[in-house]
């Protein structure tokens, strides 16, 4: 997908300050971080959205989920954080890259925005 901004930060074509990286997932810094860790955690593979995952993402998805806490322990997020997945419109989903926010390095507020 060469008009996706992701795909194109997991080509290469545009930099990030990457965090993590495997062949399957990248963890790069928000441009516009709204905690003192703010980290999007992301398939290579591209995926528009949760509403576009395919029973064949199933395990890629298993393996990234379970990825988290190491890139969280990684960033020093011993005392907890925060995974988000803005979906669609009302999510206020605006890259159509299935990405998850891992938030931290704060005490987080309920409700969100
Ligand atoms: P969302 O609004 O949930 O789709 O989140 C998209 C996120 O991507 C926002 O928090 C943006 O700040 C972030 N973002 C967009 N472009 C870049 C980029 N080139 N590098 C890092 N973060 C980005
Ligand atoms: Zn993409």
């Amino acid at each position: 997908m060469s008009d996706c901004i992701f795909c194109r930060i997991v080509n290469g074509e545009i930099p990030s300050e990457t965090v993590y990286e495997d062949e399957e997932i990248i963890a790069f810094n928000d441009m516009q971080p709204q905690a003192p860790v703010h980290v999007l955690v992301i398939p290579r593979k591209h995926i528009a959205s949760l509403d576009d995952i395919t029973e064949t993402d199933e395990e890629l998805l298993g393996r990234l989920m379970s990825k988290v806490h190491i890139i969280a322990e990684m960033l020093g997020l011993a005392n907890g954080y925060r995974l988000v997945a803005n979906t669609g419109e009302d999510g206020l989903q605006t890259v159509r890259h299935l990405h998850f926010h891992l938030l931290g390095g704060r005490k987080m507020s309920w409700p969100p925005g």
